[in-house]
């Protein structure tokens, strides 16, 4: 893997943060790269897709608890 800037990367770990109206999201230890140039983070494309989808449930689950009403969507399936 390499950065955008051409930047050599290293394995390590990193958090990941997310914030919404309702919810505040922080997972630690993901397994991560970082450029030794320009400092960047970056995720594994299917880190990025399974925190994405953690996210989005989050997201749903947390308008549902807030505001009572249960919303199904079928896209998620
Ligand atoms: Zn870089």
């Amino acid at each position: 893997m390499e950065c955008s800037c051409g930047g050599v990367v290293v394995e390590g770990k990193s958090c990941y943060r997310a914030s919404g109206e309702r919810y505040c999201y922080i997972l630690e230890d993901i397994p991560a790269y970082r450029c030794t140039r320009c400092g960047k983070v970056l995720f594994e494309d299917d880190v990025v897709d399974r925190i994405k989808k953690l996210v989005n449930r989050i997201e749903r689950e947390s308008n549902e608890i807030t505001t009572g009403k249960s919303s199904i969507h079928s896209y998620d399936y």
